[in-house]
């Protein structure tokens, strides 16, 4: 079976990794701090802390801007996108914030900019996009509608981008992570670039910067000397969301190949795009020339998914939807609203083999069995 997904480990990782086992010292040390130099090195920002896994970055991100939990944060909601692995919207809930669901463009997945300007209030205390399968939500454009949202309710909210699928992305030439936001990456083990488990929070001033670095901690300032660290004064509590040297070498071998590998993502999507044009009974997402995705996952939205997808099973090729819309878990159900652009996409997209592993021959009768039909 040609699979949806494959975790990428550079031939290195063990040896680093041994180094670690070796060293004596396995938790936050030398190995996280170098793994953020490179990190701050490719992404142009030292204003970022890695932590244990985006879904821990995401729940950081949101009390950092939203919280603490308390009665501050009671009554308060958080717009965001019900197209989401749970761990985009979980965090909202642990937080006692309301999730308030904003409608999907069916065109790329992301969330609906219309929607969400006609949705922003008073009680916004924050707003969560993601780029679905990496390709990048239009940034200039939410930073004009949050802007004016802003200006007519005398509160401009923060926003957050869980960046998990969209390590590589671009738009208009400005990597995803570098508009002005707090953006999340994950470096769980099936992601462009992992460590295992892990995660990266990118934070827009030093400030809020500082403060994620301490929280990560349980409020303790691991930057500081050892000598501080054991008499500090905590004054504001936090999480253990911090990330270990193990997870760190992992990530500091990945960091080296990883671009190749999204390369590849891409010339394979690339090649969808071109051999599923016309195909009857399927529609590709849109791709404008302004913006790069990383592909992480290529969906496409067929008629008949159950059959396309049995189709391609018997062919040995995984597809699946991937993800399930939020809104209908019965633990969110109290948030449920009408949302017409994804009840138009959610039973149609289906994701099918993108990654570094599917090769000439692979995406050739990949296209070859869809064009045959189902
Ligand atoms: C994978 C993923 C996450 C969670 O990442 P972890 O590092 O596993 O916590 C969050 N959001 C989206 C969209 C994801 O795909």
């Amino acid at each position: 079976m040609i699979p949806l997904f494959r975790s990428a480990v550079a031939a290195d990782a063990a040896d680093r990794v041994r180094a670690v086992l070796d060293s004596g010292y396995l938790g936050q040390g030398p190995r996280v701090a170098e793994f953020e130099a490179a990190l701050a090195q490719r992404l142009g920002t030292d204003r970022l802390a890695t932590v244990n896994s985006a879904t821990s970055g995401l729940h950081l991100a949101l009390h950092l801007l939203a919280g603490p939990p308390g009665p501050a944060t009671v009554g308060g909601e958080v717009l965001t996108t019900p197209l989401t692995f749970p761990a985009t919207n979980w965090p909202i809930l642990a937080l006692g914030l309301r999730p308030r669901w904003v409608d999907v463009d069916p065109a790329t997945l992301n969330i609906d900019l219309t929607d969400l300007a006609a949705k922003i209030t008073a009680r916004t205390r924050a707003i969560m996009v993601v780029h679905w399968g990496g390709y990048p939500v239009d940034l200039d454009r939410l930073r004009e509608v949050v802007d004016e949202a802003g200006r007519r309710t005398g509160h401009r909210p923060p926003v957050i981008e869980d960046c998990a699928h969209a390590w590589g992305s671009s738009l208009r030439g400005r990597p995803v992570g570098d508009h002005g936001n707090t953006a999340v990456f994950s470096f769980q083990a099936i992601k462009h670039l992992t460590t295992g488990d892990g995660g990266l929070v990118v934070l827009p001033d030093d400030v809020l910067c500082r403060r994620a670095r301490r929280l990560r901690w349980l409020g303790l300032d691991r930057d500081s000397d050892e000598s501080f660290r054991s008499s500090q004064d905590v004054t504001e509590w936090g999480y253990k969301f911090h990330l270990n040297d193990i997870a760190a070498a992992i990530g500091l071998a990945n960091l080296d190949t990883v671009d190749a590998r999204v390369d590849r993502h891409r010339a394979n999507a690339a090649w969808y795009a071109d051999q599923l044009r016309g195909v009857a009974g399927l529609d590709l997402l849109e791709r404008r020339p302004d913006r790069r995705s990383a592909e992480w996952i290529f969906t496409v939205k067929v008629d008949d998914r159950r059959g396309f997808i049995r189709r391609l099973a018997e062919a040995g090729i995984a597809a699946s939807p991937v993800q399930r819309r939020n809104d209908l878990h019965s633990c969110v159900h109290e948030f449920r609203t009408d949302l017409p652009g994804l009840d138009a996409v959610a039973d149609r997209m289906v994701a099918i083999p993108v990654g570094w592993w599917v090769d000439d021959d692979d995406r050739s009768r990949i296209t070859e069995v869809i064009r045959a039909g189902w």
